[in-house]
């Protein structure tokens, strides 16, 4: 096995991702990369975070793998029942009550959740204790790659509607450019290469 090198100047963390169906994963690693959108770009000069957004980041592992989570995170939540619906006609989010609304607003660092601006549940603070919304839960994916070229093409090649995409997005882009400045291992690994005949 080659040897690890730590990236110089990350230290090590244990993090917890969280997902409604899926649980918890717990990761123990360096965070080379992250990207969020947050805050949208970064010429909107937003003052306030988008209703919803994505985070990903990269972690590089003791083993010298490499741990790519993308998160789905959203402040919104709807009535419940709910008029909404969502592209394959299932209502949007999950059950949720005002504490649920309240962690999740000191998780994502803002001050309240959002009511959605369709169905009209409630101001978070007026919720009653027992009232029931659905929330747009944090939705998690976490892959394990082996090597930074597999981690490479997890995040550059998708397979939609039959066809593959080799599609690099610009926060894409950015992540890779941080998780190579960042990792001495990277840049030392394969690049990733697809052939097509
Ligand atoms: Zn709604």
């Amino acid at each position: 096995m080659t040897e690890v090198t730590a990236p110089p100047g990350i230290e090590l963390v244990t993090d917890t991702v969280s997902d409604r169906v899926a649980g918890d994963t717990e990761i123990t690693g360096w965070p080379i990369a992250f990207i969020s959108s947050k805050w949208g770009a970064s010429d909107q000069n937003r003052t306030s975070p988008r209703d919803a957004w994505g985070d990903v980041t990269i972690y590089k592992t003791q083993g010298g793998r490499y741990v790519v989570v993308r998160e789905s995170l959203s402040l919104r939540y709807h009535a419940s029942p709910t008029t909404c619906r969502m592209i394959n006609d299932i209502p949007p989010g999950y059950a949720a009550y005002r504490k649920d609304l309240e962690a999740a607003a000191d998780d994502l660092e803002v001050p309240e959740c959002r009511p959605c601006p369709e169905c009209l549940p409630p101001d978070q603070a007026d919720l009653a204790e027992d009232e029931q919304v659905r929330y747009e839960w944090p939705k998690v994916q976490v892959t394990v790659c082996e090597t930074s070229a597999r981690a490479v093409a997890h995040l550059t090649r998708s397979r939609r509607g039959g066809s593959d995409h080799a599609q690099v997005s610009e926060p894409v882009r950015a992540l890779l450019a941080e998780a190579a400045r960042a990792d001495p291992d990277w840049q030392r690994g394969e690049r990733p290469m697809v052939r097509i005949s």
